[in-house]
């Protein structure tokens, strides 16, 4: 199949300038899935979504079937929280969602309350997404006006109240625990879990469902078309399609919709219709695959499939799926810099490793580009990483509440092990300057 014939899932309207408006969305199959739905029995529904093996498209890749199955039966009420909070560094592909097509990520909020038995939803936008907290404030108020949402939806006995919420602009509120205290007027700090995950004890200890933009916004296809008709799409172990967004030193930063195990990380960056190739005609120097917390990939990586499995077998994830590149002429430990500087700023300092750690990697890496580095700083830096993440092992081992903390050493992995030499040539070197760059210039 030629990267051009993708099949388009759940970007298949943003092709119109109205996407956003309930005209377009009637016009173009709007709110067929979840008539579907309402003809089918709630434990049907769930059967049709574990059919299609969707797994969630947040980052963890968790199955979205098998997490509303795990909501312990008998106990109500139980919410559904849509996780709008996007941050990730270079992931920006539920922003365009929600801007873009509103009611498809509506109604797969309805879709999936049905099948879980939820009367109440709530839809936590980040706080620095206006357009998108103006484009679903209105279409939640036309679903209102349509009956698509409230009491007894569509003349059946199902009735569903969605609530908005925006963020404030904390990266870790993210994190599910974290949103759910925010929800709760609580400042965003993670939870431990285990012992309970929200869907046994989430929103106000009751059972909860965190879903992501994405994963919610294939629903409504799933239903229409079938569990069987996306599980024949994507590989064995990765079904249906993905937004990847890819950002950095290419010449046409974007998000796009892939089928899943079809394309390569090289169609991606490279094909016409994606990234059109690195920015100048450079070399490629390195990627990171899957948001932030990734480690590295490299030119003997480009072709691997984007999904799952294979990625996973190569020692990072597809995480979030934001795929940063940078070209030949980034300064990797400017790079590795601008990540840990990251982590360490959104520590929400609950946990003495994270807290302690990134900021302490965040310094050392700024006395080393300051020109005062000393032998032992690269020792120094992986010796840090070995006490937030023991071994620096990928997955990393948590000492944390949440993978926040660990998430600061793969970036400093990656680049101390591939590129020790440019660390090197800094130890008491003087100072660095300051390149700034005028195209992509992140790093
Ligand atoms: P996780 O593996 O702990 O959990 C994944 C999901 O499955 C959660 O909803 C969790 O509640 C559920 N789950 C897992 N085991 C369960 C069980 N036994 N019982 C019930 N539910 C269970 O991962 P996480 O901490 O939620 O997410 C980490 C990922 O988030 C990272 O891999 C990263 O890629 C991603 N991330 C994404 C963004 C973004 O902006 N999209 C930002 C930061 C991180
Ligand atoms: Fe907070 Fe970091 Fe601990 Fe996560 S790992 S709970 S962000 S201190």
């Amino acid at each position: 199949m030629a990267v051009t014939d993708a099949p388009r899932i759940i970007t298949s309207r943003f092709g119109h300038d109205d996407a956003h408006t309930i005209e377009r969305y009637e016009a173009t199959h709007g709110y067929e899935g979840l008539r579907a739905a309402l003809q089918k029995r709630p434990d049907e529904v769930l059967e049709e979504v574990k059919t299609a093996s969707l797994l969630g498209r947040g980052g963890a890749g968790f199955p979205a079937g098998v997490k509303w199955g795990f909501c312990p039966p008998g106990v109500w009420p139980r919410y559904l929280v849509v996780n709008g909070d996007e941050s990730e560094p270079g992931t920006y592909k539920d922003r365009l969602l929600m801007e873009r097509d509103p009611h498809q990520l509506i109604e797969g909020v309805l879709i999936a309350c049905y099948a879980i038995g939820c009367a109440q939803a709530f839809l936590y936008v980040r706080g620095e997404m206006a357009v998108a907290q103006e484009r679903i404030a209105a279409a939640l108020n036309e679903a209102y006006a349509k009956g698509y949402v409230g009491k007894g939806i569509l003349g059946t006995d199902f009735s569903v109240d969605i609530v908005l919420h925006w963020g404030a602009g904390a990266y870790i509120v993210g994190e599910e625990t974290a949103l759910i205290e925010s929800l709760e007027g609580n400042r965003g700090m993670p939870r431990l879990k285990p012992p309970f995950f929200p869907a046994a004890k989430g929103l106000y200890l009751q059972p909860t469902v965190v879903n992501n933009v994405e994963t919610l916004a294939n629903l409504p296809w799933i239903l229409r078309e079938g569990g069987a008709a996306f599980a024949a799409l994507g590989a064995e172990n990765s079904k249906g399609t993905r937004m990847f967004a890819v950002s950095g030193h290419v010449r046409n930063p974007g998000v796009y919709e892939v089928e899943f195990g079809v394309t390569t990380f090289r169609d991606l960056l490279y094909a016409p219709v994606y990234g059109g190739g690195i920015r100048d005609g450079n070399a490629l120097k390195a990627f990171i695959p899957g948001g932030a917390s990734a480690p590295w990939f490299y030119e003997e990586h480009l072709d691997l499939p984007l999904e799952k499995a294979a990625v996973d077998k190569a020692g990072s994830m597809l995480g979030s799926g934001a795929i940063v590149v940078m070209d030949e002429t980034t300064d990797m430990v400017r790079a590795a810099l601008r990540v840990v500087r990251f982590f360490a700023r959104e520590s929400c300092g609950k946990c003495t490793p994270c807290r302690e750690g990134t900021s302490w990697l965040e310094k050392i890496l700024e006395r080393i580009l300051d020109g005062h580095g000393r032998t032992s700083d690269l020792d120094l830096l992986l010796d840090v990483c070995d006490n937030i993440s023991p071994g620096i092992a990928w997955p990393p081992k948590q000492t944390t509440i949440c993978p926040l903390g660990p998430s600061a050493v793969s970036p400093i992995a990656s680049a101390v092990t591939r590129f020790r030499d440019e660390f090197e040539a800094r130890l008491g070197g003087g100072p660095v300057p300051v390149t700034v760059t005028t195209k992509g210039g992140a790093y």
